[in-house]
């Protein structure tokens, strides 16, 4: 097969990696991609935006298999452009991927359908001053805001006090950069518990789970500070054992497909379940309409299946023919990321030590550039080293020791990673 992948992280450098393993192969294509998909496929310099020129290429260098690694093609509809003019791909239609596009649209689904979620209510701009009254009579904090649409998580906000609501919805309404991501806003209930990830293919009739994860989104160590893009992960996690996993995929995963066929909306691609583990059971904090990064890092090194054959066959809706398999070692995902991050920092740092890494361990590029022969960091998060090992704290130890071969001038990392679920086994 001649499979181009759309997307330039850590979690598309993951992907090719996996793409690269496969039998199926013939030729692999990242648009744009990294320095480090560059030494598994070819690098094409293509816009995620400019659907036309995705299409040209598809058509001139006759792909199979169009996989799409970030969320914005998708809710932008690049699958159904793509499959409208004849062509495979691989991640869900626009309308499908309003389950992450629109979180009114997967609240009100997952209501729907009775898939245990936050209670929640939802407000156009113009009635933010009711949001506020509602609040404020309910009197029950934290509460959580939301802006409806995709804003790189940085449109959710956990309030402590009123004080808070009140300039969360100021900063919402009239900051730009929310944009129409903020025109409608959601007010949910805080939920407690663990969070953890599953990851689940589907070809919109069948689901299988791939494999669970944690992440750690805040930018300090004990999960403070900012949430950021994701400061690393470990799989599988111990927060959900076998019985979960059964209840999760029943209570759902299940439910979730075949509730969007009976919708007229199947979906096709990779659903990412962000859950709570509550008290009351295992409840939906959101969905994602493809892999988290880098959650994605940290799974498929343990995938024994082949990607690609797991991919094509969610395309063409055979996937009730294969079967997933993934190893049971355990496997930790640092990123390291430069000084400031999420907030300002310095480009162009050189990065050393990449080549000293142990074979054990793999090293994905994500905000780097390759400028005569040197590497370079070119982005808040720049690299994910990835570890394994028979138990989390092996993987997490065999992690640490390789994070350590790797330095640029503004190196930052948590060295906390895995902790949570340490703590979690004690
Ligand atoms: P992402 O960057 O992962 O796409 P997002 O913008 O889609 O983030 P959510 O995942 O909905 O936002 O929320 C971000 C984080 O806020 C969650 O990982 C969770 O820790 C917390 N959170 C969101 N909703 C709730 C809730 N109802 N109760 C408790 N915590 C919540």
């Amino acid at each position: 097969l001649n499979v181009l992948l759309l997307g330039s992280g850590g979690r598309e450098h993951a992907m090719a990696w996996s793409i690269a393993r496969s039998d199926k192969l013939d030729t692999l294509y990242i648009a744009p991609g990294n320095p480090g998909t560059a030494q598994l496929g070819e690098n094409v310099d293509l816009s995620l935006s400019d659907f036309q020129a995705i299409l040209r290429f598809v058509e001139e260098q006759g792909i199979d298999l169009t996989v799409v690694g970030p969320e914005q093609p998708l809710v932008n509809g690049i699958t159904d452009f793509l499959e409208d003019n004849g062509h495979k791909v691989f991640g869900p239609s626009k309308k499908a991927a309003q389950l992450e596009g629109s979180k009114k649209f997967a609240n009100e689904f997952m209501k729907e359908n009775h898939i245990p979620t936050a209670d929640f209510d939802t407000y156009r701009q113009d009635e933010f001053d009711k949001a506020l009254s509602v609040i404020k009579k309910r009197d029950i904090y934290p509460v959580v805001l939301k802006a409806d649409g995709l804003a790189g998580g940085k449109g959710v906000f956990i309030c402590e006090t009123e004080e808070e609501v009140e300039k969360r919805l100021r900063e919402l309404k009239e900051n730009a950069r929310f944009g129409e991501a903020a025109e409608t806003l959601v007010v949910e209930e805080f939920m407690k518990g663990d969070e953890a990830s599953v990851f689940v293919i589907s070809d919109g009739k069948t689901a299988k789970i791939i494999h669970y994860a944690q992440d750690h989104k805040r930018i300090g160590e004990g999960d403070t500070g900012l949430n950021t893009g994701g400061m690393g992960a470990y799989a599988p996690t111990p927060v959900l054992g076998s019985r979960m996993l059964q209840r999760i995929e029943k209570e759902i995963i299940l439910p979730t497909i075949s509730a969007m066929l009976l919708d007229d909306n199947p979906y096709k691609g990779i659903l990412y379940c962000g859950l709570m583990i509550t008290t009351e059971g295992p409840k939906v904090v959101e969905y994602n309409c493809r892999f988290g990064d880098p959650e994605c890092q940290a799974i498929l090194p343990s995938l024994e299946s082949d990607l690609l054959d797991l991919m094509e066959a969610a395309a063409s809706e055979e996937l009730d023919q294969k079967n997933v398999k993934v190893d049971n070692r355990y496997r930790c995902c640092v990123v390291l990321a430069s000084e400031g991050y999420p907030l300002d920092y310095v480009k162009g740092k050189e990065i050393t030590g990449i080549e000293d890494v142990s074979d054990d361990a793999l090293v994905f590029h994500a905000g780097t550039r390759r400028e005569n022969g040197k590497i370079l960091t070119d982005g808040g998060r720049v690299m994910n080293v990835v570890g394994g090992g028979e138990t989390l704290p092996e993987a997490i130890k065999n992690t640490y020791r390789e994070v350590k071969k790797i330095n640029f001038g503004n190196k930052y990392f948590r060295s906390d990673i895995g902790a949570k679920g340490l703590a979690y086994i004690e």
